[in-house]
């Protein structure tokens, strides 16, 4: 008897955001998930733009977790001091929780580059994915995508439950037209950010002034 499946959300979290939330939230009911692990990935620290540090991406990360129940935060990747490869992520969590079903989330640019994954072949022999919709990023798929969809996919979401890995589901999800990227440039620009991640999250940012740039419109030179 295999337990509940869980589902794994990993992201670069700069900052964690409703593009993240929303569609893991939906995937969590709509596959009865008994837990969402976010799993924020180590990146390099980036010399030319003060960005925020690993630190400061796992706090907002642990507040949005908090808001949500069921909601968990898995540090593995950022405890390494290099970066990690999805399949061994997946290979360790497989070895911790033999009878768990894993579900990988990703939304649909993922799915379209994952074939440039390392030892992408054989993701599925260690998750399901759940692979939600996401704005400017269409379903046209790259050949080995296709070949991967034509073995993996299905619609039934029951079908989740009974193996541990191996199919991929595509998310019915309401489509967030929002990254990470727009939204360090809305707060650069000093815009309210609100509504567009939690609260808590909002807060944090504002309170440790992070995305600002302190670059200060040059006054027109007098003539
Ligand atoms: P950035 O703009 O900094 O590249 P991002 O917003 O794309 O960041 P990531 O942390 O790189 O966020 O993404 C982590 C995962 O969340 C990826 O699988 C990505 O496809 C998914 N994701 C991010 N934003 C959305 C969204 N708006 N809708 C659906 N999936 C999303």
């Amino acid at each position: 008897m295999l337990s509940k499946p869980i589902g794994l959300l990993g992201g670069t979290f700069d900052p964690i955001h409703i593009g993240h939330l929303r569609p893991a939230i939906e995937a969590q009911q709509a596959l009865s998930l008994a837990e969402i692990r976010l799993i924020p990935n180590h990146i390099p620290p980036h010399r030319a733009n003060p960005r925020c540090s690993s630190e400061q991406r796992l706090a907002m990360v642990r507040l949005a977790a908090t808001e949500n129940p069921g909601f968990v935060v898995d540090e593995r990747e950022l405890a390494k001091n290099s970066p990690s490869y999805t399949i061994e992520t997946l290979m360790a969590l497989r070895e911790e929780l033999p009878d768990t079903p894993l579900c990988f989330l990703m939304g649909m640019d993922s799915l379209l580059g994952l074939s440039g994954w390392h030892r992408w072949q054989e993701l599925l022999d260690y998750a399901h994915l759940v692979v939600s919709c996401r704005p400017g990023w269409q379903p046209d798929y790259p050949a080995p995508v296709t070949e991967l969809l034509a073995h993996h996919q299905t619609r039934d979401a029951e079908a989740l439950h009974l193996r541990l890995a191996g199919h991929i589901w595509l998310a019915d999800n309401l489509p967030i037209d929002l990254s990470a990227t727009a939204l360090r440039n809305l707060l650069a620009k000093g815009q309210d950010p609100r509504y567009l991640l939690p609260a808590s999250v909002a807060h944090y940012i504002d309170q440790q002034g992070l995305y600002r740039t302190d670059a200060k419109i040059p006054l027109a030179s007098p003539a």
